[in-house]
């Protein structure tokens, strides 16, 4: 996957933890890959019961590694099947405060849970570190919203199928939009080679670029700019081995 991603110029991959077990393990893949990050949090729709405190210090001590550069897939999940809500809240809120403690970006998961979402990331100062919406796919109004709270939007692949979402992100400001595929495995699919891989990121950039009325190249350089800001210097240009943004 990572030759594949690199062959088609993808410089750089936030491998993003969603349990303590798959947080340890991107944290070991981007430690010993240039081209990798890690990102950690508890994914929603993983959680298995309360966020203990237990929990919190595994997680604290596995984001003070230097190739951990944001709190990602925290956030709420209310799809049928998904963990109790007040459970679910409760973990957002004390990743949140994590978040805020430790400086880290917070790019958070949210399915039909946009207004408790939103509630919770103001309620909790979340704006002091900022973000991006993972995987957004909701209305300008929501984005607008986000945005004013201090976080980024982050399209990935149901922009080349919606077309709800393509009239949003032709009206977002491209300096607030980050792109990104969401990761694979999707065992739901059921041929492995449809599964959504980093090499697919391109497909991303040239919607956005045809949304936006610009050429691919821009759009590459200020969505790799803006994540690069994002992360607040911790992953530099040189680093990944491309221009510094002007
Ligand atoms: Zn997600």
């Amino acid at each position: 996957m990572l030759e594949r991603s690199g062959a088609a110029g993808v410089v750089l991959i936030i491998a993003a933890g969603t349990t303590i077990e798959s947080c340890a393990a991107v944290r070991l893949l981007a430690d010993s890959h240039p081209g990798v990050r890690a990102g950690v949090g508890l994914h929603p729709a993983d959680l298995e019961g309360p966020m203990d405190d237990a929990v919190e210090a595994e997680l604290r001590a596995l984001a003070g590694h230097s190739s951990v550069v944001e709190w990602s897939e925290t956030g709420l999940d209310y799809m049928p099947r998904s963990p109790r809500w007040d459970i679910q809240q409760d973990a957002f809120r004390r990743q949140i405060r994590l978040a805020r403690e430790l400086g880290l970006p917070i790019v958070f998961h949210s399915r039909e849970a946009s207004d408790d979402t939103l509630r919770i990331l103001r309620e909790e100062g979340a704006g002091e570190v900022g973000g991006a919406w993972h995987y957004f796919d909701g209305s300008l109004a929501l984005a607008q919203t986000a945005m004013d709270l201090g976080f980024h939007i982050s399209l990935a692949k149901p922009l080349l199928r919606l077309p709800e979402l393509q009239a949003v992100a032709a009206a977002l400001p491209l300096e607030r939009i980050v792109i990104e595929t969401d990761s694979y495995p999707q065992p739901f699919k059921k041929h492995r080679d449809r599964w959504t891989e980093p090499w697919h990121l391109p497909q991303v950039a040239a919607k956005l670029a045809e949304l936006q009325e610009t050429d691919v190249a821009t759009v590459a350089q200020a969505t790799t700019a803006n994540y690069l800001r994002m992360l607040g210097g911790r992953v530099s240009a040189e680093e990944l081995g491309i221009p510094a943004a002007p």
